[in-house]
């Protein structure tokens, strides 16, 4: 069975679109007030060397904000995708920053801006949320400061007041920030366990026809391009009915999932092996020509009959026939080569059982 625990690179791979999509909508979204707040600087500081140094550093923050909007577009994976959002909230931070020492005293000590681009930054930005918080805690390390210290503080307890508000900020947007990647993750887990059992046979463990199908459906036309010889065999338990007959479905159960162990032990890494339904199976063997697949049919058979099986302590003795063939140059699906298997299988089974047949 393939590992189900979630990493945090297929985390971020899995939603690297989507969070792309949210990450410029809030570049954009900071763009505005960033653009708006140019009108209020004027009102606020008048013609003035500050009022330049501010437009300087509003347009340096519009241009970053329009490149990292573009970049972010086709950026390819997330390690880069997030060197762009953070230098993007350096940029924001440094502006927010140049801004509240800009301020005269009147307007000095109103961080209300901030607390709205903290919860937005906490709630749009996908950053994975430690990183967030450490990137509020960088701010909070200049702005408190400033607020306690800079300047003459209109009083005491309005100081107070905005640094508490502040910091709650900020431990709230961190909250949130981590609500949102649980719930994302869970969603994300339950999703690939969902694909997962879709694609698994829940008896043996082993893939079911479906995905088998699937896999034929990319894999074939890729070998036939390569000239990779490919075979494969259709296996079907002898007198299998008789087994349920005399020790029960449970135990017939059972046997399926230990005949599976078996001859999953007996292949190599890049053959696939799945159920087809009730007791018959199919082995595609890529880079291994007809006498090659022979040879491993012939072991299968005997990794089966060789040795009993067990189920409620009793030795149960199985067979299983095999039909053999490869795919025929020009073949791209694998619908015929299993059908030819499937004859094949039907030639073993007449002439007595517990034999592999090769297809002509
Ligand atoms: P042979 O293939 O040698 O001709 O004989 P057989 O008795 O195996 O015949 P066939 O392949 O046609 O029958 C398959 C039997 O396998 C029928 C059913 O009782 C049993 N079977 C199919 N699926 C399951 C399953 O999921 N669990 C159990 N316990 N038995 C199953
Ligand atoms: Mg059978
Ligand atoms: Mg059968």
């Amino acid at each position: 069975m393939p590992d189900t625990s979630l990493t945090e690179a297929q985390f971020r791979s899995y939603y690297l679109r989507d969070d792309i999509a949210q990450w410029r909508f809030a570049i954009a979204l900071f763009a505005i007030p960033n653009i708006a707040f140019v009108a209020v600087d004027f009102q606020v500081y008048g013609a003035s060397p500050t009022l330049m140094a501010m437009f300087a550093a509003r347009v340096f923050l519009l241009v970053y904000s329009a490149v990292a909007w573009t970049r972010l577009r086709t950026v390819p994976n997330a390690v880069i995708a997030d060197r762009w959002m953070f230098g993007w909230a350096a940029a924001g931070a440094a502006v927010m920053l140049a801004n509240t020492i800009a301020r005269p005293l009147e307007y000095f000590g109103h961080y209300q801006f901030e607390v709205f681009a903290l919860l937005a930054f906490f709630a749009t930005v996908p950053l994975p949320p430690k990183k967030k918080l450490i990137a509020a805690i960088l701010y909070l390390l200049a702005a408190l400061p400033l607020l306690v210290f800079y300047k003459v503080p209109t009083s005491n307890l309005y100081v107070s007041n905005t640094a508490f508000v502040l910091v709650l900020t900020v431990a709230s947007g961190f909250l949130i920030a981590q609500r949102i990647r649980r719930y994302r993750f869970l969603a994300l887990e339950a999703r690939l366990r969902l694909e997962r059992e879709a694609q698994t046979d829940s008896l043996t463990g082993i893939s079911n026809r479906r995905a088998f199908m699937d896999w034929a459906r990319g894999e074939m036309a890729r070998y036939e391009r390569n000239e990779v010889p490919v075979t494969v065999l259709m296996l079907d338990i002898d007198h299998f009915k008789s087994v349920n007959d005399r020790f029960g479905h449970d135990v017939g159960d059972a046997l399926l999932a230990q005949f599976s162990r078996r001859i999953e032990g007996e292949l190599r890494a890049y053959d696939q092996f799945a159920r087809l339904g009730g007791e018959e199976f199919v082995v595609v063997l890529p880079h291994c020509n007809l006498a090659d697949a022979e040879a491993t049919a012939t072991r299968l058979r005997k990794a089966i009959c060789d040795t009993p099986f067990s189920a409620n302590d009793s030795p149960i003795v199985m067979t299983v026939s095999i039909g053999v063939t490869r795919l025929n140059t020009g073949e791209k699906q694998i619908d015929d080569a299993l059908k030819r298997a499937d004859a094949a299988l039907y030639a073993a089974k007449d002439k007595g059982r517990n034999r592999v047949e090769i297809s002509p």
